[in-house]
């Protein structure tokens, strides 16, 4: 028997539970059986007192509990440990380990492994571990041992990298810093044909944009011979692809110096001294705003504009402002890539939002692909909103 604290839902309240959406929202709650703490572990039962699910209590933010199993379980290690073979059997059926072409990967996906809370992202070897919940930090030496366990010589290094993701608390602070060995030198990566040097200590998010992979390969039929933007370019995944793409001059634009310097060590580990590229530390919105308009091709991927549904409006705004002003300037029969990873925008949001900046624009435009993260961020059929990243390439007449 289970003796793990319970929340009993308001009539009806259990619905969404019942279709596996793993959030439990604070007014859902009729009654708790005891006062609980940030990052406790909790069974929800519906008002007939009838189990649904087992999650992480979290006393910050709209939603109260994090499911993280619908059938009632002993949460221990084995269970952990369940869990992460079951997403390390996922990556195997994507042919993502001992990959010759590819060797980093997301091994844990929050709410797309029914983690919620958790990210892991592989990079040839060094895994880096970042919470975005109490709960789950509350476990990471359980996460070190089963990581451990299951990877055993393929693992060299657990780098904890939450310092930003974790809500500010007393105590509850987590300093980045290894769990496990420390990297013993600089990691560099293989993504296809290009190799990419990621800083998982000073970069951002965990290093690297591993979610963009398919779209950078797919950036490369379009490249031969063609002048390409790359704006929000980072360390410059799409500007390596360009060029590997044949284009005959890419330009790479991000605010963060940091991203140039190693978008430029990035160019230069693939393609030596070239000068087919150009790189340029500067605010986007002014870049867009003095730009050429003799652009082939431009990959328009902006951090998250809305990271709350609150934000949508103001989000869908600034989506608009910067797909207006590209639209509206690159050379006829142009190819667009744009993107949001905003999880508080739909994709009908982001369609309807390129449809309105393409119409100001009075261009002629149709859509080529409609694009998503990759299949290592799998997307929780019962949660939509793990479908964060929205891609659409188009054709601009
Ligand atoms: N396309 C990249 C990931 C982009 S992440 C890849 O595939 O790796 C978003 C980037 O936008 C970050 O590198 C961030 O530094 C940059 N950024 C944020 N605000 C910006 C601004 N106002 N102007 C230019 N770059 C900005």
């Amino acid at each position: 028997m289970n003796n793990y604290p319970k929340i009993v839902l308001k009539p009806g309240k259990e619905r969404s539970l019942q279709r596996f959406h793993p959030w439990v929202f604070s007014g859902a709650i009729e009654a708790v059986t005891k006062e609980l703490t940030d990052g406790e572990i909790v069974e929800v039962y519906d008002s007939k007192k009838e189990y649904i699910a087992t999650g992480h209590y979290q006393d910050e933010g709209s939603i109260s509990v994090r499911i993280f199993t619908f059938e009632q379980s002993v949460i221990d290690e084995e269970f952990w440990k369940f869990k992460i073979q079951k997403a390390i059997a996922l990556r195997k059926t994507l042919g993502l380990f001992k990959n010759e072409n590819t060797n980093a990967f997301r091994l844990i996906h929050g709410e797309g492994d029914l983690m919620p809370g958790l990210i892991i992202d592989y990079y040839n070897e060094n895994a880096v571990i970042q919470f975005h919940s109490y709960g789950m930090y509350l476990l990471k030496d359980t996460f070190v041992k089963v990581l451990s366990d299951l990877l055993g010589d393929a693992l060299k290094c657990i780098y904890n990298k939450s310092e930003t993701t974790l809500a500010k608390g007393e105590n509850k602070t987590s300093q980045n810093g290894y769990l496990l060995k420390e990297k013993s030198s600089e990691i560099v990566i293989k993504e296809y044909d290009n190799q990419f040097i990621v800083d998982i200590e000073e970069g951002q998010k965990t290093g690297f944009f591993i979610d963009q992979r398919e779209n950078r390969k797919l950036l490369e039929k379009y490249c031969t011979d063609k002048k390409v933007l790359n704006v929000f370019g980072y360390t410059g995944g799409f500007s390596v692809s360009a060029l590997k793409g044949g284009a005959k001059m890419v330009h790479s634009v991000d605010s963060s110096q940091k991203a140039i310097d190693l978008c430029n060590k990035n160019i230069a580990l693939n393609f030596g001294d070239t000068d087919r590229h150009a790189s340029f530390a500067t605010d986007a919105f002014e870049f867009l705003d003095n730009m050429e308009s003799d652009y082939d091709v431009i990959v328009l991927d902006p951090p998250a504009f809305a990271k709350h549904l609150h934000l949508r409006e103001k989000g869908l705004k600034g989506y608009r402002n910067i797909n207006n002003k590209v639209i509206h300037k690159i050379k006829k029969g142009g190819v667009l890539f744009t993107f949001s990873c905003s999880q508080a925008i739909s994709n009908e949001d982001f369609r309807t939002m390129v449809f309105t900046a393409a119409a100001q624009a009075k261009r002629e435009v149709k859509i080529l692909h409609q694009l998503s993260q990759g299949a290592d961020h799998p997307i929780n059929i019962y949660h939509p909103e793990s479908e964060y990243l929205k891609g659409l390439v188009l054709y601009i007449d």
